[in-house]
């Protein structure tokens, strides 16, 4: 070997990021660069350095025997055979420093070994493993929580194995098979039966969807069950990567007994919407249109001179009033649009997909159709009026405050106005 490549292969071995170094039979070592040496330190507590098999002796007694016993010339003996020591020293206390350690066989008297420090891989993989026990705890052994993965069509991927516990079904039987093919009780609390794409996408709208119904097992037995479907991904606007649904083996509710969605998202008196599930439908609203460009329209309503009928013919007609409207709202409304009470007399529409002009006729609708009710008194019947406020989300910055802002100004106008109208524009 020439001056010059002998200088540029010790400069090789000098600078290369891996630990490189070269020992016979007996283990004694040749050539060895500073990484090596720098991961050799402290598998060898004895400050041994001579030696390969005396140096690693303590931690990794198996590599003498390992290149005794290979029987071939030359050849690889090991890659990648971990040997793992447990440092004491202050600073790194506990943690495991893991050398990774590969051997080759280069002739009759010659061996050549690397070693890099694979700790921190080490560290990552124990975490993740961890991380895997507790998820498998999770939905494998609990009974009454079965996890069902389902793709955006609703096609199962994948099912815990509680599932199989509570239904008797194997996953086998089940996998790439519609959901609705499987869950046999996918209906509302009426009884009607709803496709299981309308589920995805009242999921995907609201973020979740919760449901309850009779489910049956493979052998036939009827049980009560509560399902939630969670759309999977980061937000709700993110497309594509289907859901989780969690079934659960519940008591049958008693008689009477209100239903928790009913309970969490519906105003009580009038069976509209409520105000939190109001301001959640409207932040989905809001990635919509934004995400995907969506028209989204926002109408606020106001009752007008309300505060006259409870007056004038008690709380209880008021009440039946608010009832009334409710209804109204809801028999006439398009089916993507959500209906809240906001407050006492006070109620917001969303209203998605529509421009403001649109929205506008809607707006319109509802007010005349209020305007025609009849309500039931003790001596006659009452009527009642509706001022509204139309703003579209293209008129804002994008911000829901914006938007509730301009609709309450409008409203505000219209009442100014001389009330039972609609404006969607500052008069
Ligand atoms: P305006 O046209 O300016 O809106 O007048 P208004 O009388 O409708 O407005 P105001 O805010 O003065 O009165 C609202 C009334 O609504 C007062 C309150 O007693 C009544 N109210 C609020 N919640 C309920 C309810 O749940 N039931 C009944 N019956 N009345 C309610
Ligand atoms: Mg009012
Ligand atoms: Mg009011």
């Amino acid at each position: 070997m020439s001056k010059t490549a002998e200088t540029d292969l010790l400069n090789f071995l000098y600078a290369c990021p891996v630990g490189l170094l070269e020992f016979d039979a007996h283990g004694e070592i040749g050539m060895i660069n500073p990484n090596a040496m720098k991961h050799l330190l402290p598998l060898s507590p004895s400050g041994e350095m001579e030696n390969f098999f005396l140096a690693t002796e303590q931690y990794a007694p198996e590599l003498r025997n390992m290149c005794e016993s290979f029987e071939r010339d030359s050849g690889p003996i090991c890659d990648g055979h971990r040997i793992v020591t447990q440092l004491t020293d202050g600073g790194r206390r506990g943690v495991p420093t893991v050398i990774a350690c590969s051997m080759v066989r280069l002739g009759a008297d010659r061996f050549m070994a690397t070693l890099s420090d694979i700790s921190q891989q080490v560290l990552q993989e124990m975490r993740l493993r961890q991380a895997d026990a507790w998820l498998a705890a999770l939905v494998g052994e609990i009974n009454d929580h079965a996890l069902i993965i389902l793709s955006e069509e609703g096609r199962i991927l994948s099912v815990s194995p509680s599932f199989t516990r509570q239904t008797g079904l194997h996953s086998d039987a089940v996998i790439g098979r519609s959901a609705s093919r499987i869950l046999t009780g996918l209906e509302d609390a009426q009884g009607r039966a709803i496709p299981i794409d309308e589920q995805l996408a009242m999921a995907r709208r609201d973020g979740w969807h919760l449901f309850e119904g009779w489910e049956k097992r493979r052998d036939g037995e009827a049980y009560w069950a509560q399902r939630l479907i969670v759309p999977r991904g980061e937000n709700y606007a993110n497309v594509g990567q289907g859901f989780s649904l969690v079934l659960r083996d519940v008591p049958v509710p008693e008689e009477g007994s209100e239903d928790l969605v009913r309970l969490l998202t519906r105003d009580h008196l009038t069976g509209a919407a409520n105000r939190m599930q109001f301001n959640k439908v409207l932040k989905q609203e809001r990635l919509q249109w934004k995400s995907r460009h969506r028209s989204l329209s926002l109408l606020m309503l106001d009752l007008d001179h309300f505060k006259v009928i409870n007056d004038e013919h008690g709380h209880a007609v008021g009440d039946r009033v608010l009832k009334m409207v409710a209804e109204k709202a809801e028999t006439l409304l398009p089916g993507n649009a959500s209906f809240a009470r906001l407050g006492g007399e006070e109620f917001g529409v969303i209203v998605p997909n529509q421009a403001l002009t649109e929205a506008l006729t809607i707006a319109e609708e509802l007010r005349a159709a209020i305007g025609d009710l009849n309500v039931p008194a003790s001596c006659a019947s009452v009527s009642v009026t509706a001022s509204i406020g139309c703003a579209n989300m293209d008129e804002t910055d994008g911000s829901i405050d914006e938007l509730l802002k301009l609709a309450d100004e409008r409203l505000y106008a219209a009442k100014h106005a001389g009330r039972n109208r609609v404006l969607a524009s500052a008069v």
